[in-house]
């Protein structure tokens, strides 16, 4: 895993949002300002510029590249959020193997952050529904010692499950707060976007797996 599958990664993660724009565009518009996913395909488009300098880079050093990006051009709650668990997952990089647990616990790292920045856990219908039950599986899966492939083909499931599981929430975070009750019976837009970038990221993964990169 170096600055080239971070690109990989990226080049995966953005052509899913694209395909996903008017989707996400519309969920944001019921419980929140219509913006997020052109917040995220700012940021996407800033990251696909600077491509050569993250690819050239070890991972680490490639997603500090991305982290700052992602803090200079996506608006929004998103964009700290973001840029946390880049970071997060930057400073983790630097003390964890490059093995299912070692990546286990940098995307935890991640987390955890967004967690520091956006002050909220699970049961608030945001992005951190998705991401915090993802974390802990794949720490799970660690501790099993599971293999790379079952890896990649339980965290989308887990993604999306708990993705689903935001529309039946009362958001208690961020501008969907504003509606209380009227928040329930709409997926969260971040928890949607999240979970289509770890199912994007997990698939492109598996792909490079499977050609033994
Ligand atoms: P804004 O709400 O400022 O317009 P975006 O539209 O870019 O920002 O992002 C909205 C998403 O951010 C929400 O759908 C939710 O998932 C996420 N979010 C909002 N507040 C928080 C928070 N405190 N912690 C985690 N995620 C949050
Ligand atoms: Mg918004």
């Amino acid at each position: 895993m170096n600055g080239e599958t971070v690109m990989a990664c990226i080049d995966a993660a953005c052509a899913a949002l694209k395909e996903h724009t008017d989707e996400i565009a519309s969920l944001d518009q019921q419980i929140g300002d219509g913006d997020h996913i052109f917040n995220l395909l700012r940021g996407m488009e800033a990251l696909l510029a600077v491509r050569a300098e993250i690819a050239a880079q070890p991972l680490g050093p490639a997603l500090e590249i991305a982290a700052s990006k992602v803090l200079s051009t996506v608006g929004g709650s998103s964009g700290p959020l973001f840029f946390s668990l880049l970071n997060g997952m930057a400073k983790a990089s630097a003390n964890n193997a490059m093995d299912v647990a070692g990546f286990a616990r940098i995307f935890a790292a991640g987390v955890e952050a967004v967690g520091q920045r956006g002050k909220t856990g699970v049961g608030s219908k945001t992005m951190m529904d998705v991401l915090i039950p993802v974390a802990q599986r794949f720490e799970q899966l660690a501790a099993e010692n599971a293999v790379s492939r079952t890896v990649l083909d339980t965290l989308p499931r887990v993604a999306e499950e708990n993705m689903l599981a935001t529309r039946d929430m009362l958001a208690t975070k961020g501008r969907a707060s504003f509606l209380g009750e009227r928040s329930r019976g709409h997926i969260d837009p971040g928890a949607r976007s999240s979970q289509i970038m770890i199912a994007s990221v997990c698939a492109r993964l598996a792909q490079h797996n499977g050609q033994g990169a």
